[in-house]
């Protein structure tokens, strides 16, 4: 038997394409879409302006990517859920949802696992097992919109994985959640975040999708950069940070750099002064990310005093700073961690 076709990955026209092979006309193609993406059906039955025969045929062709909530967690702090779901072939993922003042916010993982090797991200830790499919990536976002049934308004690209090094499925998937046939989220209210992958920096500057960038830059300078980011080996901040001028020239969209504290590592005073330099005259958003600790490795965060003193510096020269809004701290809210902690409890049933 031939698989079915993952149909939420492919464009308006590629289901064009695919319906065509079943003879069958462009327009039934453009219902099919509207269906998945606008109005985000979980089954060919939903899709009632269809007839009994051709959901029929096309429940045999294709399938529909939707993925099963296996956990989901929410904070009693500030309203954010948490989710854990489940892949057809069983892996899992987390995403996260987010209320903000200024709508809601889904952060999205890109891959299951990451082969980046960031020295304090729980998501690196067992390695890289496979980039997501488009239908994937979307499905996160159709899900929790279905189970907490608000509108969605924002999403990032920041959980778990690196995006740049799932190119094509990124693009697809960024295509797609903006189509105005589609789900139609703004460009402008979406953000990928790279721990620096140069080449697709570039690349992804020629794709007409004025996403926010996010660069995890986490040193300022290139030495402290490798001791926490093994990326940082292969291209130097000199190089990332001209891509992401690059970017900017390209796109119009000011850059946002992440810096993550460990403390004694990148926080120092002298740190923020040697950011502050690196930083001048840039146009461009600071996220201070106070590190969240994770059990297997001692990285730790400085005091509230410090931090605060961290951001005063950089404010000073005019650069725009934030410290990130911990969200859903008493619900493993760091990257990777509820994957991990769901993961060792399976393994330890007996
Ligand atoms: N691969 C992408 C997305 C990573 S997650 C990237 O590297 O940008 C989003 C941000 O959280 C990144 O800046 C990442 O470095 C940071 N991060 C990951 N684990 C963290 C932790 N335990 N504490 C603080 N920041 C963390």
């Amino acid at each position: 038997m031939k698989e079915a076709i993952d149909i939420k990955s492919l464009s308006l026209a590629g289901v064009t394409e695919a319906l065509a092979a079943l003879s069958e006309k462009p327009f039934r193609a453009g219902q099919i879409y509207e269906w998945l993406h606008a109005r985000q059906a979980a089954d060919f039955d939903e899709m009632t302006n269809l007839s009994l025969s051709l959901r029929a045929r096309c429940k045999e062709v294709f399938e529909i990517t939707v993925l099963e909530p296996v956990r989901v967690l929410s904070s009693r702090l500030d309203g954010t859920r948490k989710f854990l779901f489940r892949l057809k072939d069983g892996n899992v993922i987390e995403s996260v949802f987010m209320p903000y003042h200024y709508g809601n916010s889904v952060c999205i993982s890109s891959q299951v696992g990451c082969r980046m090797g960031c020295r304090f991200c729980a998501s690196t830790l067992d390695g890289l097992v496979r980039g997501l499919e488009v239908s994937e990536m979307l499905d996160q976002v159709y899900r929790i919109g279905k189970i907490t049934g608000e509108r969605i308004s924002h999403v990032v690209v920041m959980g778990s994985g690196e995006p740049l090094d799932n190119y094509e499925n990124l693009v697809g998937f960024l295509k797609c959640i903006t189509d105005g046939k589609g789900f139609g989220l703004s460009a402008r209210n979406i953000t990928i975040s790279t721990c620096g992958l140069v080449p697709q920096m570039y690349r992804f500057a020629e794709e007409g999708i004025p996403v926010t960038l996010a660069l995890s830059l986490h040193a300022s300078g290139d030495e402290t950069r490798r001791e926490l980011m093994p990326v940082a080996r292969k291209y130097s901040l000199e190089e990332v940070l001209k891509a992401c001028d690059y970017y900017f020239e390209k796109t119009g969209r000011r850059i946002s750099f992440e810096y993550s504290l460990v403390h004694g590592v990148n926080d120092t005073p002298g740190e923020a002064e040697e950011l502050r330099r690196l930083l001048k005259g840039k146009n461009c958003h600071v996220n201070l990310i106070p590190v969240n600790p994770i059990k297997e490795r001692d990285f730790r965060r400085g005091s509230g005093a410090e931090i605060v003193n961290f951001k005063n510096i950089l404010e000073k020269s005019g650069i725009n700073v934030t410290i990130r809004r911990e969200m859903g701290r008493d619900i493993e809210g760091a990257c990777g961690q509820l994957r991990r902690s769901f993961q060792s409890e399976a393994s330890s049933v007996p």
